[in-house]
Order: C-alpha cells, then structure tokens, then sequence
C-alpha cells in the first residue's frame, strides 16, 4: 500500500521543510504530495503543531490523503471502503425529502431517519457518473449500476426511487438512490478517526476521556478519541484518516454492507454518515467491468480489513 497525502501549504513557511522547486505553486499555497513514509511526514505535524502555538498560523490548510494498492493486495483483500468521488447539491432536504430529527442521537445528530422517498433536483445529477452522492450523504447510482447488481446477484442493497423536486408524482427512470440494508459492521482499532491529520496536542489531552465505550452488553475499545466523538459511541469523530478495521464476527457477509458506527459532524444540512463497505466479490464486477474499458465512474475503493 501506498499511501499519499496532499496537502496545501501556506508558501510562507514552505521552505522550512520542501526545496524551492518542489510541489506546485498555487499562489499563496503550495501543493505538496508527500508519502506518510517520507522522514519529513513527521515534520509536517510538527510545525503545523509549533506555528500554530507561537504565531496563530497554520504551515498546511487542507489535506486529502489518497492510497494506491498493488495487484497482490487487491487480489487478497476481503473487503473494500467505497469511496464517492462525485459530490453534488442541492442536498435532499432542501428540495423537500423529510427526515425524522427524533429519531437521531440527541449528542450528536447522527442516524435521523429519512422518512419520505428522496427529492433532488434531477438536473442536477452530475450525468456521466455512475454513483454521486450530495453533501448530506444522500447516494444516487445509475441504472447502468443497478443492471450490474442484478445481473451478478449483488446482494446487500435496495434501490429505491428518486424524485424531482416539487414534483411528487415524478420518479426517475435512470437514477436511485441506494439503500444498505445491513448496518452492523462494527469499526474497530487501530483505525484512527479524528478532526486533524496529525495528531495535535489538543487531540492528545482529549484522548483522556474514556477510551472503552459500553456499547449494549460489550464494551468497544476505540482509539484516538477526540472532541468530536460522540460519548454514546455512535459517531466516532470528524474525518477518517487511517485505513479501516472492521470487527471480523460484525460482518455478515453481504455483498455490499455499511458501519454501525458513524463519521462526519451534523452541521446545516450536512449529516454524520455511516461508512460502506464492498466484498471482494463485488469488487471484481467492477474491476472487470474496467477491463472490458467501461469503468464504473465515481467510486473509488481501498482495502479495508477484518481483525
Ligand atoms: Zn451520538
């Protein structure tokens, strides 16, 4: 596994740890792709944590961590994290699909139930795509994609009809929404689910807080905690950062399935979301479909595990 992070740092201070010519230039930022394995990763957090302290400025702004496998890897793996590349608005709920704030956590917000079939503004639907999902987390695939499902027995999903807003008697006939039937997969260590890439001292003097969780009749052992974690266990904290382990005996099996748990933050229309999953099964499809050069476009996918 490779793994790269790209981050956009402040050109002020970019030459305290990348030669002249490195990365690309993008005004007052730098783009820098490094490897978590490059000696000066370390660095990075460093004095993201000291400039903050001593001037109140950040050394990077965003950061997006990519990872790439080789074809062993691939092969081997059981399960996969499906990544949505194509992000669109309106959210549903501004074009009139209802959820149930009653039914959420009352911490943190996560898992309110939709309770009315999904409205979107149909043209709004990035058309070439395959899978697209909106900033609340609400996912749309494409006929082509529900054919492929039914063709190869993939199990694990319901798709269930779109609508265009305002207009209840309408109902797509080439988008649906996709429904994950099994939401039992439990995350567990040593995943790492925080608000910072790096793990910063305000992170640190947070992971005093409990780190087993009484979930049920068990007690779930997750770390690093952080502020944004919620103390019932159900939404682990703002941005996945490492690759994801999932409970072996919380899997069932299916072909497509989702975590028990949540990620993310409720803010606005933006909602915490559970993180899907795909079996090596279905990733094949997929992979096959490349090769025969009609890629399913959208997704992304990265190994994850069961420990
Ligand atoms: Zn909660």
């Amino acid at each position: 596994m490779q793994e790269i992070v790209e981050l956009r740092v402040d050109e002020d201070f970019a030459s305290k740890l990348f030669a002249d010519n490195e990365g690309e230039k993008l005004g007052s930022v730098r783009k820098i792709l490094i490897s978590t394995t490059d000696p000066r990763f370390p660095e990075i957090g460093r004095l993201q944590e000291s400039l903050r302290r001593t001037i109140n400025r950040p050394f990077f702004y965003g950061w997006d961590i990519r990872r790439s496998y080789n074809k062993k890897e691939l092969v081997l793996a059981s399960i996969f994290l499906l990544l949505i590349n194509s992000l669109f608005e309106p959210a549903g709920e501004e074009c009139g699909t209802q959820y149930d704030e009653t039914s959420a956590c009352p911490k943190c917000g996560s898992g309110a139930k939709q309770v009315t079939d999904l409205f979107l503004d149909l043209r709004r639907i990035p058309k070439k795509k395959d899978v697209a999902v909106t900033i609340a987390g609400e996912i749309v695939v494409s006929r082509r994609l529900v054919d492929l499902f039914l063709k190869y027995k993939i199990e694990g999903a319901e798709f269930l009809p779109v609508r265009q807003k305002n207009d209840p008697s309408s109902e797509s006939k080439e988008w649906f929404q996709l429904s994950v039937k099994s939401m039992d997969a439990e995350i567990t260590s040593p995943t790492i689910i925080r608000s910072t890439l790096f793990n910063d001292d305000k992170d640190q003097s947070r992971t005093d807080d409990p780190k087993k969780i009484v979930v049920g009749n068990y007690v779930q052992v997750l770390h690093p905690l952080d502020s944004e974690r919620c103390p019932t266990g159900d939404l682990l904290g703002l941005n996945l950062i490492s690759e994801v382990s999932l409970k072996r005996d919380s899997y069932n099996g299916e072909d497509i399935f989702s975590s028990k748990q949540f990620v993310g933050t409720r803010r606005g229309l933006i909602r915490p979301q559970r993180l899907i999953f795909i079996s090596q099964k279905l990733w094949r499809v997929v992979e096959e479909e490349r090769l025969k050069g009609e890629r399913i476009k959208g997704v992304s996918f990265e190994v994850a595990h069961l420990v």
